[in-house]
């Protein structure tokens, strides 16, 4: 588990790989500047503090204002960047995630329109996720600027950025069509490991 001092995240591959769905220069800037800064905010924040000792999963289920925040968004787009991979058609998890998908929303088909209008329709900055319960039943969802699914007791599976710094330099106001063009990049092997380890598979 990860604790202070924290380091930005790797890529797990070059920044032009998302390319064209996502750019090279977002890429740089989602993860070179924006991500950065929280991690840099963050680490001021925790230092000579109780939250030194604690993984950032656990500031993010106890912080408040300033430090949730910045620990929220370095562990949001943690999650994001390394849900990602190069652009690939017929992109769909199968598998017991594949069929855990199948049966709660009737098909991917609809799982995937109901995930899509969920980030497209969130009104302001914020992230649409699927997350698990518990009992593994499926949630989607919409969280307002860095509120994480763990904060409402779901383990986070896959999630879409709708801050505008995640889409705005190649799509300006065209939300709708970088949802629509990021299911290309999702890697449904990172998404089902998480499902995994959620419910102790
Ligand atoms: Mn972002």
């Amino acid at each position: 588990m990860k604790t202070y001092p924290f380091e930005l995240m790797a890529l797990p591959y070059a920044a032009d790989a998302l390319a064209p769905v996502i750019s090279e220069e977002t890429v740089m800037i989602h993860h070179g500047k924006h991500l950065q800064t929280y991690v840099t905010n963050l680490n001021t924040m925790v230092a000579d503090t109780p939250f030194a000792q604690l993984p950032l999963e656990e500031i993010v289920k106890t912080a408040e204002g300033g430090m949730f925040n910045n620990a929220a968004q370095m562990l949001n787009h943690n999650l994001y960047f390394e849900q990602l991979r190069a652009p690939r058609t017929d992109n769909a998890p199968t598998g017991r995630l594949g069929e855990a998908i199948t049966q709660q929303f009737g098909s991917f088909d609809a799982f995937r329109q109901q995930l899509s209008q969920a980030a497209t329709a969130l009104f302001g900055s914020g992230w649409a996720w699927l997350s698990v319960d518990a009992e593994g039943k499926l949630h989607i969802t919409q969280n307002g600027n860095a509120d994480n699914p763990l904060c409402h007791d779901l383990q986070p599976l896959l999630c879409i950025d709708v801050w505008e710094h995640a889409y705005y330099v190649d799509y300006r106001n065209r939300r709708a069509d970088h949802v629509s063009a990021i299911w290309q990049l999702f890697d449904w092997d990172v998404v089902a490991q998480r499902y995994a380890t959620a419910l102790g598979l």
